[in-house]
């Protein structure tokens, strides 16, 4: 594999001023990344889509630009990927669903719009669970990703396609998208960083919805870095989406160097119980001994509610799941069932063939959960559930400045290790579903290896709109 630090000017302020001082172009750029992509796809399946010509032309505005000694936007000429639940005008956006085979969006999403503006290069759309719906990405109805540091694993899900591109330098950078793990947990998998921005921090306009309370869209990079310069170029709000902040966005690369002295970062508990892999242990624990010894205090907490995660998720995910999926019906987006006698009988045979096996158990779930007689026992407890869960972090958070934990049980599985078992695969999310319960902002570090030479990666979990300090811990973390 040729990791991404091979390509001397692969960070994102690297690639703007070799493009600017004339040492490259962006079409020379983009051209190294797609050949990489013709060289390695096919054993990675990262991409569902390319469409070299129109990243060329983008590249040629910005080589236009640079030619004529303009000033060049902050991602000039940087090569992106876009995981396929995030709309590109013009551009298929399947969802990683049959179901929207064929659909063409007419508009496109306020973060890939923005990117575009910033001068980013779009390679193309990328693999993701079905509806982000997973934690392997073999829910992909296009077949699974394989994670790049060994073909016969995971790359984590549901954003494994974004995950992958960047750890197999086919990206520089990549969007992907976290309900509740799907940034942090495959970045972990891949050794990226991945980040999960405060709930309303990045607007969902032109996001195909999951769980509307809880999706979120945020950057892959190769360092935290350039993962804070795009949630920089991302952030925002936007008439589009009434959940957007109005919050001013920081420049989040601007106290990445002040290092971590005198920062209180909480150990919980919790988070360090059974379940947990060995060799993940000792990782996590090595980097919080780093920390400390870089000037950090390091406390232990509690966040007693968090064994109630999991399941609060699945009630809650599954119900808005059930809500939003109602739209694909056959008459809309994409797939349509031939032959079909009534409308009725059109609808139940297009969501039958279009929607994958978990999809589907998740429409039933949130049916069932949202249900006249269970709504209370279920929907309605799982709310208060949800709210304890944001209460732990508040009170934490009045204690430390930042949260470290494992992002996930374990490094990478096996294909098909998890994928009979729907239990054992929800619970490779036991550590990040929590953060996505209470809106809390969260970060995935590299922090080691496993012997076997898998990534492990660090979550650094912030309170609302403090993604500024997560950067730095993170920063930190990955100089040490
Ligand atoms: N793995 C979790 C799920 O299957 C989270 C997915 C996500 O964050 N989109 O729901």
């Amino acid at each position: 594999m040729s990791p991404l630090t091979a390509t001397p000017a692969a960070s994102i302020d690297g690639i703007r001023s070799a493009i600017a001082r004339g040492e490259t172009t962006a079409k020379a750029l983009t051209e190294i990344y797609q050949a990489r992509i013709a060289g390695e796809d096919d054993k990675i399946h990262a991409y569902l889509s390319v469409d070299n010509d129109y990243a060329l032309a983008q590249a040629a505005r910005i080589d236009d630009l640079a030619v004529k000694g303009d000033s060049l936007p902050k991602l000039a000429g940087v090569p992106f990927g876009i995981k396929d639940v995030l709309t590109l005008e013009g551009f298929s956006a399947t969802a990683g669903s049959k179901i929207l085979e064929g659909y063409r969006p007419p508009y496109t999403a306020t973060a890939v719009k923005k990117l575009a503006d910033a001068g980013a290069i779009f390679l193309g759309k990328l693999n993701c669970d079905e509806f982000a719906m997973g934690s392997s990405n073999e829910n992909s109805a296009y077949g699974p990703v394989h994670n790049p540091h060994d073909l016969d694993r995971v790359p984590g899900g549901s954003s494994g396609g974004s995950a992958a591109a960047v750890a197999a330098g086919m990206a520089v950078a990549t969007l992907g998208t976290d309900t509740g793990g799907s940034i942090r947990q495959p970045a972990s998998f891949c050794g990226v960083v991945g980040v999960l921005p405060t709930y309303g921090r990045v607007s969902r306009y032109g996001l195909i919805a999951f769980a509307s309370s809880l999706d979120r869209i945020g950057p892959f990079a190769a360092s935290v870095r350039d993962a804070a310069t795009v949630l920089g170029i991302i952030a925002g709000h936007d008439l589009m989406d009434a959940t957007s902040s109005p919050l001013p966005v920081p420049d989040y690369t601007a106290n990445l160097d002040r290092g971590v002295q005198g920062m209180k970062l909480g150990v919980p508990a919790q988070y360090f119980a059974e379940g947990l892999d060995p060799e993940v242990r000792s990782a996590i624990e090595a980097g919080i001994d780093k920390l400390r010894a870089a000037g950090a205090e390091i406390k232990n907490i509690s966040l007693p509610h968090t064994r109630y995660a999991i399941p609060t998720y699945y009630v809650i995910a599954t119900a808005e799941a059930s809500a939003n999926l109602a739209r694909f019906d056959g008459v809309r987006y994409g797939l349509r069932a031939p032959r079909s006698d009534t409308l009725a009988a059109m609808y139940r045979r297009t969501r039958d063939l279009g929607f994958g096996a978990e999809v589907k158990r998740r429409i039933l779930l949130g049916t069932y959960v949202l249900s006249h007689g269970y709504y209370d026992a279920y929907y309605r407890k799982a709310q208060q559930v949800r709210r304890l869960l944001a209460e732990d972090f508040l009170t934490a958070f009045r204690d430390v400045d930042a949260i470290l934990t494992p992002t996930a049980p374990t490094p990478a599985f096996k294909l098909g290790e998890k994928s009979d078992d729907p239990v054992a695969m929800y619970l490779a999310d036991i550590y990040t579903v929590t953060a996505s319960l209470a809106g809390i902002c969260g970060v995935s570090v590299p922090c080691g290896q496993s012997k076997a030479g898998l990534p492990i990666g660090m979550q650094i979990l912030g309170k609302h709109f403090d993604e500024a300090n997560l950067f730095r811990v993170g920063h930190t973390l990955e100089n040490l």
